[in-house]
């Protein structure tokens, strides 16, 4: 069993935005070595998470941002954060802030249209994502 531990950088452009790290990931575990296990992919801020869908589509992570946008707004009477950020915390938790892949033969196990993403509920603001890679 062996366990390696890396991380990369994410810069954000927009308030709410989700980012394509699949790629990222990928060389990640490429350079890992580790052909057969599974890696974790966590992000380490309050107003920001990872979720794991469609990568065809672009409307669809479109979507997805509008609905959460639309049932948790920014403003709303009764938030008392003084940071004004209470709707970015909200999505954080809701959404989850990781993902488990399975790798199998050096390469992510994800579905034909399944892609790995960043999800930007604060932004934009310079963040990491942490990976542990774990297998054999
Ligand atoms: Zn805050």
């Amino acid at each position: 069993m062996k366990i390696a531990n890396d991380s990369f950088p994410v810069s954000t452009n927009a308030r709410n935005e989700m980012i394509d790290i699949t790629d990222k990931v990928s060389s990640a575990v490429r350079k890992s070595g580790i052909a057969n296990g599974s890696v974790l992919v966590f992000c380490p801020h309050t107003t920001a998470a990872i979720t794991i869908n469609e990568n065809a589509d672009p409307d669809v992570t479109h979507d997805i941002l509008l609905t959460l946008s639309s049932l948790i707004p920014h403003n709303r009477a009764g938030y008392r954060h003084s940071e004004g950020n209470s709707d970015a915390h909200t999505k954080s938790s809701l959404v989850g802030c990781s993902e488990t892949v399975i790798i199998t033969d050096n390469r992510l196990n994800l579905g034909t249209w399944q892609g790995i993403y960043f999800c930007e509920f604060d932004g934009p603001r310079r963040r990491t994502v942490n990976l542990q890679i774990t297998g054999q």
